[in-house]
């Protein structure tokens, strides 16, 4: 991860996996109650294992790596993934590339959705 002042992060002990910070989230992003458009994803691996699926800011992003097009950076200062819709033609490749699923497509999008936190 890179070294940036921002972040979200989880604690699996205090988790419940109840979802509303998926909910939330959407409805602040897309205006709509709906977990399949929110930008976090909380992800249960068994009875004391939550993960949090979120950009995690690489240092060689998989995303940039996979983008035919380099519509996708990783911008420094920042601290979060940046597309540029004119470059972008939803392939999908970045969100297949990217090994926490922190990028989403879903019907009606020009360009995949990331947490900008
Ligand atoms: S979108 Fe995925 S691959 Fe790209 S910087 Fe974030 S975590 Fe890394
Ligand atoms: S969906 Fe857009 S940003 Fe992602 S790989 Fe395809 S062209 Fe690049």
């Amino acid at each position: 991860m890179r070294n940036t002042e921002k972040t979200i992060t989880l604690q699996g002990d205090k988790c419940t996996d109840c979802k509303i910070c998926e909910l939330t989230c959407s409805a602040v992003r897309e205006r709509g109650f709906n977990r399949g458009k929110a930008r976090l994803h909380v992800e249960r691996q068994d009875l004391l294992k939550v993960l949090l699926d979120i950009c995690r800011l690489c240092a060689h992003p998989a995303c940039v790596v996979a983008c035919p097009t380099h519509a996708i950076e990783v911008a420094d200062g920042l601290g979060i993934v940046s597309i540029t819709p004119a470059d972008c033609t939803a392939c999908g490749l970045c969100v297949s590339a990217c090994p926490h699923k922190a990028l989403r497509l879903w019907p009606g999008r020009d360009v995949p959705a990331v947490c900008d936190l």
